[in-house]
């Protein structure tokens, strides 16, 4: 069994958008960014869109083989909260199997999506939650904004929109005020991400798996110790620099401590 595929016509720049999720609520134009509405009669356009230009882990397009099945990733959504971003791909496998590869702090998750038998009520959940019989505690909730979104998603969303979440130890419940989408947490590795592809791009998430080496857990957690260790030595510095001068602050080496400290942070 192949991936059908399904070709439309962008509504804004008239770019063939080619369709492989018959689930799709939400397709981005790959010529002009146009975020269309799949559910629409004549796919509106929901929002419009500039292009970034980032390196992730896996692109769009990209297929592989995960437990026996030809997957592929059709579809990306960054979301942002507070400062904090996180990316969620969007794989499809070809016996119709939907899964969410989250990266968040550098963490791969995969998040598949489930029916619980339970009338979840977002509104309603309080600090425990039943979710296909299994009681579960709420350890994080909040609502997260859409930074940037590519490909086609499950979703009627467009850049900008707020989804709620709610996450438990097993489970994940992502929501707007139209739809609810309950996931399972499957835990996944770098190291298995490149069994699936056979390629991970090499980011600062990644690490040195493209180098055929040990899986590193937290690139950016690595990148904020090396900051901390710099952050000490300049004080070290500032400090010896200090008790030379007999306590007095010179403006001079009072500012250098401060620049250096802007600069290391602002190559995070
Ligand atoms: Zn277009």
């Amino acid at each position: 069994m192949a991936f059908e595929k399904q070709v439309l016509t962008c509504t804004n720049c008239g770019a063939p958008i080619q369709n492989l999720n018959p689930r799709a609520k939400t397709s981005v134009c790959p010529s002009c960014g146009a975020q269309l509405d799949l559910t629409s009669k004549d796919y509106q356009v929901l929002g419009h869109f500039q292009k970034h230009r980032i390196k992730f882990p896996i692109n769009i397009g990209w297929e592989g083989t995960y437990q026996g099945e030809k997957i592929r990733v059709i579809g990306h959504i960054r979301y942002a909260e507070q400062g904090d971003k996180w990316d969620e791909f969007l794989l499809i496998s070809e016996g119709g199997r939907t899964l969410w590869l989250q990266i968040d702090e550098g963490k791969p998750t995969f998040f598949e999506t489930i029916t619980p038998l339970e009338i979840i009520i977002p509104d309603q959940i309080k600090t425990h939650v039943k979710i296909a019989g299994r009681n579960e505690v709420v350890v994080e909730r909040g609502y997260a904004r859409i930074v940037m979104i590519d490909g086609e998603l499950t979703w009627k969303c467009k850049k900008n929109d707020s989804v709620g979440y709610i996450d438990t130890q097993h489970y994940s419940i992502e929501y707007t005020d139209k739809e609810i989408e309950v996931y399972e947490k499957i835990p996944t590795s770098w190291k298995e991400l490149k069994q699936i592809f056979g390629k991970l791009n090499q980011t600062a998430y990644t690490g040195d798996v493209g180098a055929g080496k040990q899986e590193v857990r937290s690139g950016p957690g690595a990148v904020g110790c090396i900051t901390i260790i710099i952050f000490v030595a300049i004080f070290l510095l500032i400090g010896a620099a200090m008790s030379r001068c007999g306590g007095g602050i010179s403006g001079g080496s009072y500012s250098g401590g401060r620049s250096s400290f802007g600069s290391s942070f602002g190559g995070k």
